[in-house]
This record gives C-alpha cells, sequence and structure tokens, in this order.
C-alpha cells in the first residue's frame, strides 16, 4: 500500500500535479489542488506528481 500525503497549506495551486497525475489529484475550490485518494495499491503517476510539485508539499510514501 502506497499513502500519499499533501501539505495542503503549503500548495501554491500551481497544477503541476493535477497535469501530471489527473488520475489522482484534482483542483480544489480554493485555488489549489489535492489527492483524490491517499491510499493506493500502486505509486502510480504520484511519483512524478510529487517530483513536479515546485513546493515539495506531496509526500509518497511506500
Ligand atoms: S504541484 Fe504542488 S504546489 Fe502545485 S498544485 Fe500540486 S500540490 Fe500544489
Amino acid at each position: 500500500m502506497v499513502k500519499i500525503e499533501q501539505d495542503h497549506e503549503a500548495c501554491i495551486g500551481c497544477g503541476a500535479c493535477v497535469s501530471v497525475c489527473p488520475e489522482n489529484w484534482e483542483t480544489t475550490d480554493d485555488g489549489k489542488a489535492k489527492p483524490l485518494k491517499t491510499e493506493l495499491p500502486e505509486v502510480g503517476c504520484n511519483k512524478e506528481a510529487a517530483d513536479a510539485c515546485p513546493v515539495q508539499c506531496i509526500k509518497v510514501i511506500e
């Protein structure tokens, strides 16, 4: 099981995670982004989302 954590306060709403990983990231009403699922059987594109985040607020725990 892979866990996805995001520091939502730190998110600047750049949209990079949504661009590289639309399967698990969506834009929120506050103009930021959030993961759809925080526990997944496979990391999938969440690693790319974490790597793409300019403020490094996404953590992937394997
Ligand atoms: S890449 Fe990071 S800063 Fe940009 S929207 Fe996603 S979580 Fe927020």
